[in-house]
């Protein structure tokens, strides 16, 4: 029984307690796998807002996360994954029939999550500082603080595990946080809420508001309360952020969107290819930022790397992600129009449509798994991001030219190669422009990998220790031995 519902309105997680909305209308939640609306949701509002930040100041200044034994802090974190797991079969069907996706990512989003608060947890007692020899007459170190009051914006294609692994190191470092839900799926979140409730997360420390982005989301960021912004979702809204973000001078960090190659060569393994398609592309119904959206393909197994692509397309299984298919739905009509119409109009260029193309006769916002070939690299379809399950396939000749055309956008998110040469995938990745490069598996890597972009995919790294020098800042002791 979920804890967070009232009237039939899904509340608020503010400081502790269960709230309703002050802000406009509530918020609806579709099921986009049978366009019925689902549920409402309470919007925070700027009361909301304010005691929320008020709340997160007061619990940072009183160091309820800051100043707790940082084994206890660890100790925290590790009942907040416990409690994740405790409700992930029921918070996985939840966020299944809210996104779209299939019943075991949906589980599988509870499960990262649980796994960022174990990673982080363990982490909590080890942010140390460094000493630094500065001579006899000198002692001087530096400690590692956190910001204080962490705003946090999140996207609606894996909004648990997204919320989990920005929220887990920031915990860690002893921020207080405040999330921001995204307005097509708050009820993961919602969920992610009631495992921070119990397993009794000082109130303050950690607050989870729904509303809509340009209203809630930048009143949010805008906030001179607020002392760090993390940001993980699209270019235009980032770079709205930081522009709100300059005034205050507010430190953000920016996971933005992709637009990723696999360069595959010709001795790769085909059948590993398009086994790291499937999931590449199709995994999420292609809404991943790192999804594998473009497949430059050696001209020699070209044609052979095309027509395999378009048959595992075309035999993927379709339905309601409770049905757990292959392939699901795109998460509301809007990101339906999108899809459709960078694909039309790649049709009416003349680009060729190997699988797919088009939407699917269905009830429920059904793309069809859709392999596009010999795709000019400076179409729209090669330069902007689809987010959906649609890849271009474009041959090559040489090295050289696969390089330049994979870092031939203004995104540089991930990257992919296929070969059997080990000094070759050693060398190429080097000169791939993208935060992680993939050899011969998309998607290799877990949540102790650093993540994150270059270019327009934005700045700063999630996962892994890395991340966790986002969410703390350096100060610097230099004591005078002398006199
Ligand atoms: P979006 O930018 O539309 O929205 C993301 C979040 O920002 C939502 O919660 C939204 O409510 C909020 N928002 C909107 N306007 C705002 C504003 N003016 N001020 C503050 N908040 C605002 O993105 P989306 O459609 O939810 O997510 C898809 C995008 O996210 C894709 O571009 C994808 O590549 C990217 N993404 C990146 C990563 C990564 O780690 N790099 C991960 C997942 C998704």
């Amino acid at each position: 029984m979920t804890d967070f519902l009232g009237d039939g309105l899904i509340k608020n997680y503010l400081a502790g307690s269960w709230v309703d909305g002050d802000g406009g209308a509530a918020i609806s939640v579709e099921d986009p796998g049978l366009e019925e609306h689902m549920a409402y949701c309470a919007e925070a509002g700027e009361d909301s807002l304010a005691r929320a930040l008020e709340a997160a100041r007061s619990s940072f200044e009183r160091g309820d996360l800051a100043d707790m034994n940082p084994s206890a802090r660890g100790r925290l974190m590790i009942r907040i994954a416990q409690e994740i797991r405790a409700i992930a079969q029921e918070g996985g069907r939840l966020l299944c029939r809210e996104s779209g996706k299939a019943l075991s990512a949906a589980q599988d989003e509870f499960e990262e999550a649980a796994q960022y608060f174990e990673y982080y947890g363990g982490v909590a007692d080890k942010i140390e500082g460094k000493s630094i020899p500065l001579g006899p007459d000198y002692a001087d170190y530096t400690i590692l603080e956190p910001y204080g009051v962490s705003a946090q914006i999140v996207p609606w294609n894996f909004p648990v595990s997204i919320a989990a692994r920005s929220l887990a190191p920031s915990m860690a470092a002893g921020n207080s946080t405040i999330v921001k839900s995204p307005e097509l799926d708050p009820i993961g979140l919602a969920m992610l809420g009631q495992a921070l409730d119990r397993a009794e997360v000082p109130a303050g420390t950690v607050s989870i508001l729904n509303g809509i982005g340009r209203d809630l989301g930048a009143r949010l960021v805008a906030s001179s309360e607020v002392d760090q912004i993390v940001f993980t979702g699209s270019v235009p809204t980032g770079q709205a952020i930081l522009r709100a973000a300059a005034d205050p001078v507010t430190p953000s960090l920016m996971e933005l969107g992709g637009k990723s190659a696999a360069v595959v060569f010709e001795d790769a393994d085909l059948d590993t290819m398009v086994s790291s398609l499937k999931s590449g592309i199709f995994y999420n119904a292609g809404q991943v930022c790192s999804a594998m959206s473009r497949v430059l393909v050696h001209r020699s197994i070209y044609d052979e790397a095309v027509e395999r692509a378009a048959q595992m397309a075309n035999g993927l299984t379709v339905g309601h992600g409770l049905e757990e298919p292959e392939h699901t739905p795109v998460a509301s009509a809007i990101q339906m129009a999108r899809v459709e119409e960078l694909t039309s109009t790649a049709r009416q260029d003349g680009i060729r449509v190997a699988a797919g193309g088009a939407r699917l006769d269905l009830k429920g916002y059904f793309m069809a798994p859709t392999i596009l070939a010999d795709v000019d690299p400076a179409s729209r379809v090669a330069q902007e991001e689809i987010f959906g399950p649609v890849t271009c396939f474009t041959p090559f000749d040489t090295e050289a030219e696969a390089i330049a055309m994979a870092n031939g956008t203004e995104f540089g998110l991930v990257a992919g190669i296929f070969t059997r040469d080990l000094a070759r995938s050693h060398r190429v990745a080097r000169k791939l422009r993208a935060g992680q490069v993939f050899v011969n598996k998309w998607f290799a890597g877990g949540i102790s990998t650093p993540f994150g972009g270059v270019g327009k995919s934005g700045f700063g790294r999630e996962k892994g220790l890395e991340a966790l020098y986002n969410y703390v800042c350096t100060k610097n002791i230099a004591i005078s031995l002398k006199g």
